[in-house]
């Protein structure tokens, strides 16, 4: 695209240039601990993706620096605001049964370092939800663990970052929280976590033949067909957000980036 600015418009361009330049970064989270080492290289989830991720921030300046945090190790009354105490602590001490952890595509893959892992992604999403609060903007680099019911794990997801995190903020007084879920896989797990509260809407936008293929009722689901590509996927998103805001007027917005829209059955263009 060939943009023309006025002489008066490229002075204010370069203003917000420079204030953008100057301006404080939005606060990130990350541990090093969130890719848990070993891993199946040829297991179907990419455990080593969250350390990729921030070797690229990393190489582009953006993981140095005093607004990027380091979760900590959250209590067990903190995951069990959302789950139930059996599982949650049957999955912490590795008593959790080989039919629980094959549903959720672990089995035989439990190890200290998985729960560390799974426990920091949850600190990580509640802490950037925390920092949000002051910052107006941030961001944990993992977490999204949408497939995960008060009870149970699935699609490799164990515990629901996004839950624990929304009941967290409404603990300190959020009133309307909006989770809107863009991963191609509808967010079932947390569909069903709040199913009977109002206080939360789920919105899930995915690719309805994709997993989970027995979906749970969002507040606001949208399924896509198969071969959806760009044009129309952003102009349904668009279109969907602005229905979505104007009628549940959230007060915070949990964004499930997913790292996946560009796969499934969508037919989207995937990032450079
Ligand atoms: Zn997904």
């Amino acid at each position: 695209m060939t943009g023309f600015v006025s002489s008066k418009w490229a002075r204010v361009a370069e203003r917000v240039t420079v204030s953008k330049m100057t301006r404080p970064r939005s606060p990130l989270v990350y541990s090093p601990e969130y890719s848990v080492q070993p891993w199946p290289r040829e297991h179907r989830f990419v455990m080593s993706k969250f350390h990729d991720l921030a070797e690229s921030l990393r190489e582009d300046g953006y993981l140095t620096g005093p607004h990027v945090h380091v979760p900590e190790y959250p209590s067990e009354s903190l995951i069990e605001s959302v789950h139930e105490s059996s599982y949650v602590r049957a999955f912490n001490n590795g008593t959790l049964d080989d039919n629980k952890l094959r549903e959720i595509g672990f089995r035989g893959l439990w190890s200290p370092e998985l729960v560390r892992r799974t426990n920091l992604e949850v600190a990580g999403t509640v802490l950037a939800a925390e920092l949000a609060l002051e910052s107006g903007l941030a961001c944990n680099l993992g977490g999204g663990t949408h497939h995960a019911h008060r009870d149970r794990g699935s699609g490799f997801t164990i515990f629901n970052d996004l839950a624990v995190a929304a009941v967290a903020l409404l603990d300190k007084g959020v009133d309307r929280i909006l989770i809107c879920d863009l991963d191609v896989h509808q967010g079932d797990g947390t569909a069903s976590i709040f199913e009977e509260r109002p206080e939360v809407c789920t919105f899930s936008m995915h690719c309805q033949s994709n997993f989970p293929f027995r979906k749970c009722q969002s507040t606001l689901d949208i399924g896509l067909e198969d071969g959806v590509g760009d044009e129309e996927y952003l102009r349904i998103l668009k279109d969907q957000l602005i229905f979505v805001l104007k009628a549940f007027q959230p007060e915070f917005v949990l964004y499930d980036a997913g790292v996946d829209p560009h796969v499934g059955a969508y037919h989207l263009t995937p990032p450079a």
